[in-house]
């Protein structure tokens, strides 16, 4: 079971992640302006021009980008979930078995859903 100070330090530890993930995006994109949990990569000064050469390379720029943002929203989303699990009282919880996760893991990643065991069989 962990403390009440055990859990304010990795709700702290997540909040300070889910800032730094969230300037990351901002910097490769913008939010989508219907979803704001989605972002879309967005050229970061350059824009299109007639040149063919300059606009091959933003539009691979792009591509990277979006695989980056990808990456960072899917940790983003997990880093948000286990903060709602901190407000529900359900977090250090495996959710395949019900028994504590480890601390060590927790330690390793504040948003593991599952307990070693279980890793495989809960995504994160
Ligand atoms: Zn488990």
């Amino acid at each position: 079971m962990l403390t009440k100070e055990q859990i304010e330090d990795f709700k702290a530890r997540l909040e300070k992640e889910r800032d730094i993930l969230t300037t990351e995006l901002a910097s490769l994109g913008k939010r989508n302006p219907t979803n704001p949990a989605d972002w879309e990569p967005a050229p970061q000064g350059d824009v299109f021009g007639a040149d063919r050469n300059d606009n091959a390379d933003i539009i691979e720029e792009l591509h990277e980008n979006n695989a980056a943002i990808n990456d960072l929203e899917v940790r983003l989303v997990s880093v948000n979930e286990a903060l709602v699990r901190i407000n529900e009282g359900t977090y250090g919880v495996c959710q395949v078995s019900g028994e504590d996760i480890e601390l060590d893991r927790l330690n390793a990643n504040p948003a593991a859903k599952t307990c070693m065991e279980h890793m495989s069989e809960g995504a994160v």
